[in-house]
């Protein structure tokens, strides 16, 4: 079965503006299972591409939209 654009068999990509993310941690405080800090507590990603399970699809909207920075972005197709 082939992906639909915004359906929930879509891809879900998430992208890091890494020079506007200052590392106060809120995303992978929240979204533990899609974001994580690295040895500066800048995030890092779990994975690139979010895994297709609701709850890691879920956690990936929230650390987005909880971002004071917009650092954060999410691609979906
Ligand atoms: S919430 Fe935004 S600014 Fe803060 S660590 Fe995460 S990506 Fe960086």
């Amino acid at each position: 079965m082939s992906a639909v654009p915004g359906g929930e068999n879509a891809t879900l990509r998430v992208l890091v503006d890494r020079e506007a993310c200052v590392g106060h941690g809120r995303c992978y405080s929240l979204a533990p299972g899609v974001f994580a800090p690295d040895d500066e507590g800048f995030v890092e990603l779990v994975d690139e591409v979010v895994p297709a399970t609701d709850e890691l699809r879920r956690q990936a909207r929230l650390g987005v939209q909880t971002c004071p920075e917009r650092a954060l972005g999410l691609q979906e197709g």
